[in-house]
């Protein structure tokens, strides 16, 4: 059956379009105080390395200010909804199975249509089963979405039985109650196992509280909290350092790097708490020079990691 949507009231779509505009001619300024606040933890010794392969997308090229508040040059960006595997020695996972096969039906149908405007894949996007099938990577041992919306999770759909690690928070948010946020997600949590943890370790890096996902510090799942109640972001430490998959906390690294807060439409529509946001990227900002933070849909981030190819970090185009 399908999840029953939730539609964003005029009230929220109006706010949208009204900070579209004024964020375009001043945008969210950097928070001074809150910054001088945030402590860096350092980052752990790692046990030992993992590989980061982001699957083959299709982009899409969307106007940068309606990416990036504020932000016109370059006049447009790649936007992409890419999956990554990370391989460790223990296990390998997929992180953000973002497409199904036919999306359309099965996840972008159950949107609200303010927002199936503003999210549509291209017709040849990559579905994540595909993605997976061209590289001839080894099967996975289970995903790990960095939030559960539907463009991070709809492609579990196409791995039936295939476990599921999700923060408690994050499941909570959108199990309870008739209505999923945004919609489109509980098809494809169904019937299949769900491993619920909690960041209950210690701050890493800049960020508040984490998880060591095999114990040997060389996966570290981190508190990303404000685009969803339970986003996190995933630190692995490979072979070129520390690379941050930081899902939706940021759309696009010209976010991280000037502190730019996603574009009114459809940011407002789409980050469930817009200061808590705010402050994730804060700290990703000043994260971002000893971790490589590679937003999920910023698809040169994700290009990048081919960017050495005597390296095992590859992202195929
Ligand atoms: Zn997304």
């Amino acid at each position: 059956m399908s999840d029953p949507v939730r539609s964003p009231g005029l009230r929220q779509c109006c706010s949208a379009a009204v900070g579209l505009i004024v964020g375009a001619l001043r945008p969210r300024r950097v928070d001074e105080r809150f910054i001088r606040s945030v402590v860096d933890a350092g980052l752990p010794t790692p046990g030992t390395t993992v590989t980061v392969t982001a699957l083959p997308q299709v982009a899409r090229s969307v106007p940068t200010a309606a990416i990036v508040e504020g932000t016109f040059s370059p006049r447009r960006i790649d936007n992409a909804m890419t999956s990554f595997v990370v391989t460790h020695p223990q296990a390998s996972f997929i992180v953000d199975p973002a497409l199904c096969v036919d999306v359309e039906d099965r996840a972008i149908a159950q949107l609200p249509a303010v927002l199936r405007v503003a999210v549509h894949p291209p017709a040849d996007a990559i579905p994540t089963v595909t993605g997976l099938t061209q590289l001839a990577l080894p099967p996975v041992d289970f995903a790990l979405p960095t939030h559960a919306h539907w463009d991070h999770i709809s492609g579990l759909l196409d791995f039936p039985g295939l476990p599921v690690h999700l923060h408690r928070i994050e499941r909570e948010w959108v199990s309870s109650g008739p209505i999923a946020p945004v919609g489109g997600v509980r098809d494809s949590m169904r019937d299949r196992p769900l491993i619920d943890y909690e960041l209950d370790g210690p701050p890493v890096s800049t960020f508040t509280r984490s998880r060591d996902l095999f114990g040997d510090n060389s996966v570290i799942l981190v508190d990303l909290r404000g685009h969803t109640p339970g986003s996190i972001g995933v630190l692995a430490h490979t072979r070129r350092g520390w690379i941050l998959i930081a899902g939706d906390a940021a759309w696009h690294e010209l976010q991280v790097e000037n502190v730019r807060q996603k574009s009114g439409y459809p940011g407002v529509l789409v980050d469930e708490d817009r200061d808590e946001t705010f402050k994730t990227l804060q700290r990703l900002h000043l994260a971002r020079h000893v971790v490589r933070v590679i937003p999920t849909h910023d698809h040169q981030a994700a290009l990048r990691l081919a960017s050495r190819p005597d390296t095992p970090d590859r992202a195929a185009p």
